[in-house]
């Protein structure tokens, strides 16, 4: 049966199990791997003449790093990438002070709204002080009236005085609900910019920096605690012969496809992230070893039942795998050393054929 989904691929459930191939792995984030990109980042610099500040390095090398975000701000450019383009993209999606302008924006807005809201606030308090005290003249001057003329004068500014405050009242009631809608929809933006910084744009998965966080305080909280903790971290294989034949786009919707298989085989405080270009990471709370492994595996399989099939031709473009290593963290063990130890696994996975899921041993 073939299935839809809004990743723009098809799967069909596949019944039969393949075994990895026994090809030699490359290695992941080797020193082999990274002097490349560094190659490719500084070629690519030259070519278009640019300076090879530290700014720009960076750019080029998280763009050859297949970074989803960098490639698509520069893939998508208008125009050329000169030093000036350069710096807008660094600006807007590697420094903090990109993402951190939004967010200031905002709150200078907030903070105008509530500063007008004040404004009005104490006119209208000054306004009904005034009403208050034209009702305490109002009781003498009755008293003082001795003629129906006079009555009917004080009658007549009673009137006059409360028509002016039913209006201002009105006014206020108006200039209230306005503020706070503004103030709502400020909030909404404030929400929307702090989820747009934690959440990968392709995938919609936990991004990096909110990876980086969320291990950060788990570790903390179990190096207390000692409670259970595990990491797996899992790669795609062999993906960048994916690319390479059906293209980057199709390769996206597959980074979509396996994100959402992922997120839909975890459960309860599970964090799912995407570490980076085909890496995910995931973070099991309260989980032992042996329980982290077996939800580990059943990830591997889903992602594996599934047959990749392009949605315009129905031309099946086969099947995903992916690789993995878990960890269980070990009290005083550094965020470092667990990730580097999940790392290992996984490299242990690749190395003995893909398609399979490796344990770390707890260090002695
Ligand atoms: P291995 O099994 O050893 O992991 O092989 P691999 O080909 O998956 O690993 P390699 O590190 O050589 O290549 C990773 C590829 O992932 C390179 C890049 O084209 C691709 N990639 C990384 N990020 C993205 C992305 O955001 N979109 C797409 N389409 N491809 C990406
Ligand atoms: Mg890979
Ligand atoms: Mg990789």
């Amino acid at each position: 049966m073939i299935g839809r989904d809004a990743s723009g691929v098809s799967t069909v459930a596949k019944s039969s199990s393949e075994t990895g191939t026994k090809e030699p792995a490359a290695p992941i984030n080797s020193a082999e791997r990274i002097h490349a990109l560094a190659h490719k980042a500084l070629e690519r610099i030259e070519e278009l003449h640019l300076t090879p500040i530290p700014q720009v390095y960076e750019l080029w090398f998280r763009y050859f790093q297949g970074d989803p975000e960098i490639t698509r701000a520069i893939d998508n450019h208008p125009e050329p990438m000169d030093e000036v383009a350069c710096y807008k993209v660094y600006k807007r999606y590697l420094s903090e002070s990109g993402r951190g302008d939004a967010i200031r924006k905002i709150g200078d807005q907030v903070q105008q709204s509530l500063t007008e809201l004040a404004g009005t606030l104490s006119v209208v308090k000054a306004s009904t002080s005034e009403y208050g005290g034209t009702l305490a003249d109002v009781k003498k001057e009755i008293e003082g009236a001795t003629t129906i003329e006079e009555l009917s004068r004080v009658v007549s500014g009673i009137v006059a005085d409360t028509k002016m405050m039913v209006q201002k009242n009105q006014d206020l009631e108006f200039q209230l609900t306005s503020s706070s809608t503004q103030v709502a929809e400020l909030k909404k933006n404030l929400d929307n910019v702090k989820k747009e910084a934690t959440t990968d744009g392709l995938t919609g998965l936990a991004n990096r920096k909110a990876f980086d966080k969320q291990i950060h305080d788990w570790v903390e909280e179990a190096g207390v605690s000692g409670s259970n903790l595990c990491l797996l971290m899992m790669d795609i294989d062999h993906f960048k012969h994916f690319n390479d034949t059906y293209g980057h786009q199709t390769g996206d919707q597959v980074l979509r496809l396996v994100a959402r298989t992922l997120i839909d085989g975890v459960k309860g405080r599970d964090f799912a992230a995407r570490f980076g270009g085909e890496e995910f990471a995931l973070i099991f709370p309260d989980t032992p070893l042996e329980a982290a492994t077996r939800v580990a595996d059943t990830l591997r399989k889903a992602v594996e039942g599934k047959e990749v099939v392009n949605k315009n031709s129905n031309e099946s473009l086969g099947r995903i795998t992916l690789s993995g290593g878990v960890a269980h963290y070990v009290k005083g063990e550094s965020v470092t050393d667990f990730i580097e130890r999940a790392d290992t696994a996984l490299y242990e996975a690749k190395n003995s054929g893909r398609n399979t899921i490796k344990t770390s041993k707890d260090p002695a």
